[in-house]
């Protein structure tokens, strides 16, 4: 049996690993354009590589896709987190867990990760075939032939497993050619489109604050239906990032916003209280310190450059004595707190983490990653209509679905 597998990333790593341990005999072609694997693996979570969750139940765990979830069932409950944690552990690399339940290499560095595959494909049968890239395949008589860059006969195998990954990061290699192979082979392709990206709003106040960070805060974008995210969040010199922006992205991935259509965004800094709540805990500390300026009583509930930026948006006079302001300044300053608004006028260009579409998730078994449309056709990873938010769900996709794949694919023979 001879098996061609495109794209050294996590789900290719995986499905050779899973091939591999299971029928050392087979011939297994894992094919990479770049000089090294799992590149992506490797910058991942900053360089540390934020390899799983630390969510164990696995209903939760789906909750973490904006699309695929349902799709994803079959791969998830086979290969869980905590078999994926396990798995590296057994293979050598000790694993922590965060407590914001990112599970990361104890060691903070991306290599272990990918280092686990290169000892393991040290092996007779499994050819990695670096700085190799495909350029086409096709299909006869029941087999695939791969063609490549610079080499005149193409690769014959049995078996072919897409794991190209989307087309973010582009230098990364992910360059979405493997849409254009399932493409050839007879099968459609959604509309793509950037996901898991911070945001560039038309207000510079941002810069100000830049660096700012909230532990919580909900953002709601005014689009259709709305959309509304919580999570930690942060000021950045363009405009807002953090994980609940990251995340926000990823459910208006497919709305169009730029300049002349901006994404009014709304951000509530005080989620888990609700305004009337926030207004008592306010009325406190003005009691307790009536008699100081204004700005520096809301200096005890938000941080002191906000207070600025909040006296400036608002045209505010904020010296006053606190027990000397008006009805109205108070509750606006509680309004903007709860609401405060901001216009996005671009994605954070070309640093999205994840791209959003993919292969139709209707032309895939979702019971073991087989094409409906080409047999013997398989794909695994973010190639597929699939992503997560940020937090270890989307490498958490590409091991679940790589390790899927191969195992059908030794149960289908
Ligand atoms: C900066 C950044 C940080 C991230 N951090 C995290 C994180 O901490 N946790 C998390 O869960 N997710 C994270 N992600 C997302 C996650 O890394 C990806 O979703 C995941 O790696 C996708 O894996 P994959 O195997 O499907 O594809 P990829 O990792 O994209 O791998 C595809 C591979 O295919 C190769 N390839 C493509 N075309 C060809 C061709 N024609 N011929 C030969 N080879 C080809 C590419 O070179 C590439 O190596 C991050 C993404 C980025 C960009």
């Amino acid at each position: 049996m001879r098996i061609g597998i495109i794209g050294g990333g996590a789900a290719g790593l995986m499905c050779t690993a899973t091939l591999h341990e299971t029928h050392p005999e087979w011939e297994i072609f894992l094919i990479e354009r770049n000089d090294g694997l799992g590149k992506k693996v490797i910058i991942s979570g900053g360089g540390r590589c934020n390899v799983t969750t630390g969510i164990q139940d696995v209903r939760n765990v789906l909750k973490h896709y904006p699309r695929g979830s349902k799709f994803l069932t079959s791969a998830m409950y086979g290969f869980p987190p905590d078999a994926v944690y396990a798995w590296f552990e057994a293979h050598g690399v000790p694993l922590k867990t965060q407590a914001d339940q990112r599970v990361f290499p104890v060691s903070d560095n991306g290599r272990d990760i990918v280092r686990v595959f290169d000892t393991l494909f040290q092996t007779q049968n499994v050819h990695v075939l670096l700085k190799t890239h495909v350029e086409r395949v096709d299909k006869k008589d029941g087999q695939f032939s791969l063609f490549m860059k610079g080499r005149e006969e193409p690769l014959m195998v049995d078996k072919l497993v897409l794991t190209t990954g989307g087309q973010a990061y582009r230098h990364t290699g992910s360059t979405g050619d493997g849409y254009a192979f399932a493409v050839s082979l007879g099968h459609t392709l959604t509309p793509l489109a950037p996901s898991l990206n911070a945001f560039f709003t038309r207000e510079k106040w941002t810069a100000d604050v830049s660096g700012l960070s909230f532990e919580s805060a909900t953002i709601t974008a005014k689009r259709g239906k709305g959309f509304s995210f919580t999570g930690p969040f942060l000021f950045t010199h363009k405009g807002v990032s953090g994980p609940a922006v990251f995340a926000l992205s990823s459910l208006v991935a497919f709305e169009n916003y730029d300049k002349t259509h901006p994404l009014e965004i709304k951000i509530d800094l005080f989620p888990h209280q609700t305004f009337e709540q926030l207004r008592t805990q306010r009325n406190t500390v003005i009691e307790q310190h009536g008699h100081k300026q204004f700005k520096t009583v809301l200096a005890l509930l938000i941080p002191k450059s906000l207070v600025e930026i909040l006296s400036q948006q608002q045209s505010l006079p904020l010296q006053q004595p606190a027990d000397q302001t008006n009805k109205k300044t108070r509750e606006t300053c509680l309004a903007w707190l709860k609401a405060i608004p901001l216009t996005v006028v671009q994605r954070g260009a070309g640093d999205e983490f994840v791209t959003a579409g993919g292969m139709p998730l209707s032309e895939i078994d979702p019971s073991s990653m087989e094409s409906k449309i080409c047999p013997g056709l398989y794909f695994a990873g973010e190639i597929m209509d699939v992503d997560g938010y940020t937090g270890g769900f989307n490498l958490q996709a590409s091991w679940a679905t790589g390790r899927l794949a191969g195992s059908r694919m030794i149960k289908s023979l």
